[in-house]
């Protein structure tokens, strides 16, 4: 995982491996990608999934300002006046909601489309068995009801997959995969053709039981999206443990804001982590900051052989606005400033310089 706040140039990357009896070990690495390098490290060799949440929790809200302070639970809302209350949406305890457009990875073939009457304005339209994943800590074993909001243009256009690895899904759709759900307008349905809607597989008795996901035990999943038929549109995905939760009739097909404040990391692929980790480490080196020793010694137990990383491209110090390389004389400038802690930086390439001419 990284953490998603940048704009100081300090991240925290997060690695962690499971051992055999199920524990984890984990590596929680502070990068100053601005200045110095590699500023902190904090390993721990034994914790259960519930004491690694918390450690990552504490340890990024021991760097990382909170980009807004999080709802208090119980509070009462200001009155909202008519147009706020009309959004508003009642969620029940235990309902999860993932944007389409938030996988970690799409396979090719599925396209990110703008829509304006989708949540944040985006939807993803998946080619047949194109997925997306997603990563997600599911907090309860049990059942997890699952809807989908999507639109559905017109007959042939109407379905799509959604799965979680290692859950137990009905009903089961075999073609779509192990542990796949289908959800689809039911052939002769022309109601639901053309607008954007929430959508769950009833129950094939009728029994008026949305489609569901059983989880054996609470930790991070993987749940994916797959086009079954190319057109369908995606926006969000929710899993809620409450049965009688119907998403379309609570906010009458709009999508559900997510009210909580964002995690504050993100999941990350190896390869990323390993690229910034390289990156930070070639910082560390060039303006000779002093390496952690938990860093020195335990790097090799999460992230494997660092001469194996992928190599660091271009300037040693990028554009803090967009990544592009900046010229030697503003890397140099940096470095040579790199341990004066009373001066910050905020150095642009030339392109976004040019917008403050
Ligand atoms: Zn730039």
């Amino acid at each position: 995982m990284i953490s998603r706040s940048r704009d100081t140039g300090m991240v925290i990357v997060v690695g962690t491996r499971k051992r055999p009896d199920g524990k984890l070990k984990a590596m929680f690495l502070l990068l100053d990608l601005w200045k110095k390098g590699v500023r902190d490290c904090f390993y721990d060799a034994n914790l259960t999934e519930r004491q690694f949440e918390r450690a990552t929790q504490r340890f990024g809200s021991s760097y990382v300002e909170p980009e807004q302070p999080l709802p208090e639970e119980n509070s009462t809302p200001p009155e909202p006046d008519e147009e706020v209350k009309e959004q508003l949406v009642r969620v029940p305890r235990n309902t999860l909601i993932i944007e389409a457009e938030s996988a970690i990875h799409f396979d090719n073939g599925v396209q990110l489309v703008d829509d304006p009457e989708a949540s944040n304005g985006k939807a993803i339209v998946s080619a047949k068995d194109a997925r997306g994943l997603y990563e997600l800590y599911i907090p309860k074993p049990g059942k997890w009801y699952i809807w989908i909001r999507a639109f559905f243009p017109k007959d042939g256009e109407d379905s799509y997959w959604i799965g979680i690895d290692n859950a137990e899904s009905f009903p089961r759709d075999e073609q779509g995969g192990p542990s796949a759900i289908r959800v689809r307008v039911e052939p002769g349905d022309t109601s639901k053709w053309g607008r954007w809607l929430w959508d769950t597989p009833m129950h094939p008795l009728g029994k008026r039981i949305p489609g569901y996901f059983r989880i054996k035990s609470k930790g991070y999943y993987r749940i994916w999206s797959k086009g079954r038929e190319m057109g369908s549109r995606l926006d969000q995905i929710l899993l809620t443990r409450s049965r009688k939760f119907n998403p379309e009739t609570a906010s009458e097909g709009k999508p559900i804001p997510i009210l909580t404040a964002p995690h504050p990391y993100e999941p990350a692929t190896f390869e990323d982590c390993q690229k910034m980790i390289r990156h930070a480490v070639e910082i560390s080196k060039e303006v000779k900051t002093e390496f952690p020793w938990e860093f020195k010694y335990w790097i090799n137990d999460i992230w494997g052989d660092i001469r194996k990383f992928p190599e660091h491209e271009g300037s040693l110090y990028k554009c803090h606005k967009c990544d592009a390389d900046l010229p030697d004389q503003a890397v140099d400038l940096i470095k040579q400033h790199a341990h004066s802690d009373d001066i910050q930086f905020y150095i642009l390439c030339r392109k976004c310089g040019g917008e403050f001419d």
